[in-house]
């Protein structure tokens, strides 16, 4: 099958053949349908995830973008209910107008609802808002052969956190109600300075953080010596007046899929210093539209091809606040001797805000995200990382991941035993495969 769903790292490149129904009282025959024929499925929403957490061990998913209606809205108290595949960018043109902002989200609006739960995603204001899960009022679960149920807090809890950062495994999610934070304008004030080096990333982090609702860091992940960790750190905040408009730029597209990686160690050093350089070490206030600041590489449609056929793979990793400083240090050491990276390398704070979920990645401490082209050696490199991470006590995203160790797995996610238990048999995805078999 050359066509298909993949997932957005196009590692490991396995398309999936996608089953779609038009209606939700409709998935209940799809699933069995499709669990009758292939054995398993999955849900899969809009394939932002990078690795295989999104891909079905039988390669035959439940496509659910096709899900993409608004059930009701209150817009007296921000709470809108949803299809599983309504995207981010679909509610956010929506709620603006009417002076609503999602409470948390990705760095990509073109994740789904029934996405954003299944993997808890966070966003640049976790440290004052926790994961998307925080924000989820409930949502109906369809597990094979059984009734829609509604699951939340107080109705069907297990299931409810269990769901939250589920991966997809204990059942297809038909709907979700999520509660949105009021907003004046549909701008942002934002501010953004550079840094010289990993110490003045924590200074300016535990100095802004808890001023700005969003604070992140662009990070060079090709420095070396004193300069290693220089980056840009970013904060903003919903602007206290100005118009609700949602202003929609017009896309770029990478039109095809160039045989190799356009990212290479020179664009990568030419690209990373001349960022760096165009940002100064004075703060510098702008006032922006909310896509641009959140949402910058959706701009670029399919961006995700300029690494080539091979694809890509993304480490993201997170470390507690303890060893935060030094892990890092490491781990940027790491990956500058070995030449590896790419323009897109991000530092974010997270805070100490428990998800009602089991599987949730965020931890008190720090995440690091960096894309790396897809080569035969990369596992070299990642094997090195994941002894830094693991001897830090920190863990990697499933979400972004394709080359986790079963046991790594286990021992960061220690509550993956009360999801296996709460699995719906029917339900497998390649990562899950992977890391409990
Ligand atoms: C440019 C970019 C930036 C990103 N930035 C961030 C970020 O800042 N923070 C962050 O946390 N993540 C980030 N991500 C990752 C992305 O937000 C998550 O992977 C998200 O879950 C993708 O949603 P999706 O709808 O595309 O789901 P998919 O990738 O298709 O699936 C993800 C998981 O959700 C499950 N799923 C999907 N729909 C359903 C459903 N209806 N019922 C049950 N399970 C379902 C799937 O089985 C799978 O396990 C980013 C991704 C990109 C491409």
């Amino acid at each position: 099958m050359s066509g298909g769903l993949r997932s957005w790292g196009r590692f490991p490149n396995v398309p999936q053949r996608p089953h779609s129904c038009s209606w939700r009282d409709e998935v209940a025959a799809e699933l069995h349908k499709v669990v009758s024929a292939q054995g398993d499925t999955l849900a899969f929403g809009n394939g932002r995830s990078y690795g295989d957490s999104c891909l079905a061990a039988s390669d035959h998913v439940l496509h659910m973008r096709t899900l993409n209606r608004f059930i009701e809205v209150d817009w007296e108290q921000g709470v809108v209910r949803a299809e599983a595949g309504v995207t981010l960018a679909e509610v956010l043109s929506l709620a603006v107008p009417e002076g609503w902002f999602l409470s948390v989200t990705p760095g990509t609006q073109f994740a789904t609802l029934g996405g954003a739960i299944a993997n808890d995603v966070h966003g640049k204001n976790h440290h004052l808002r926790g994961t998307f899960g925080n924000h989820v009022l409930r949502f109906g679960l369809l597990r094979h052969g059984e009734e829609l149920l509604t699951c939340s807090p107080s109705e069907n809890s297990e299931l409810y956190a269990a769901t939250i950062g589920g991966l997809g495994l204990t059942g297809v999610i038909v709907w979700a109600e999520i509660r949105l934070i009021p907003i004046r304008s549909s701008q942002i004030d934002c501010a953004e300075l550079r840094f010289g080096n990993l110490a003045e990333f924590f200074a300016l982090s535990a100095e802004l953080d808890r001023h700005h609702e969003y604070s992140v860091a662009w990070i060079d992940c090709v420095a070396k010596g004193g300069q290693s960790g220089r980056g840009v750190f970013f904060v903003g905040d919903h602007a206290r007046y100005g118009s609700l408009q949602v202003h929609e730029r017009p896309k770029l597209r990478v039109p095809v899929i160039p045989p190799v990686s356009m990212v290479n160690k020179l664009s990568l050093r030419v690209f990373n210093d001349v960022y760096w350089r165009a940002h100064s070490p004075r703060r510098a206030h702008k006032r922006v539209s909310y896509e641009p600041f959140f949402y910058p590489l959706d701009r670029i449609l399919h961006w995700n091809r300029i690494y080539g056929r091979k694809g890509f793979q993304q480490y993201q990793c997170v470390i507690p606040d303890a060893m935060a400083e030094t892990a890092t240090a490491e781990l940027l050491r790491a990956i500058s001797d070995s030449g590896k990276g790419s323009f897109l390398a991000v530092l974010k704070r997270c805070g100490d805000i428990a998800s009602p979920g089991l599987l949730s990645f965020p931890l008190p401490g720090t995440s690091l995200a960096l894309d790396f082209p897809q080569t035969s050696d990369l596992k070299q490199l990642f094997a090195h990382l994941d002894v830094i991470v693991r001897q830090a006590g920190g863990r990697l995203y499933p979400a972004k991941d394709a080359h986790m160790s079963g046991s790594d797995f286990r021992n960061a996610y220690p509550e993956w035993e009360r999801v296996e238990a709460l699995r719906d048999p029917t339900l497998m995805s390649r990562l899950w495969k992977r890391v409990t078999e």
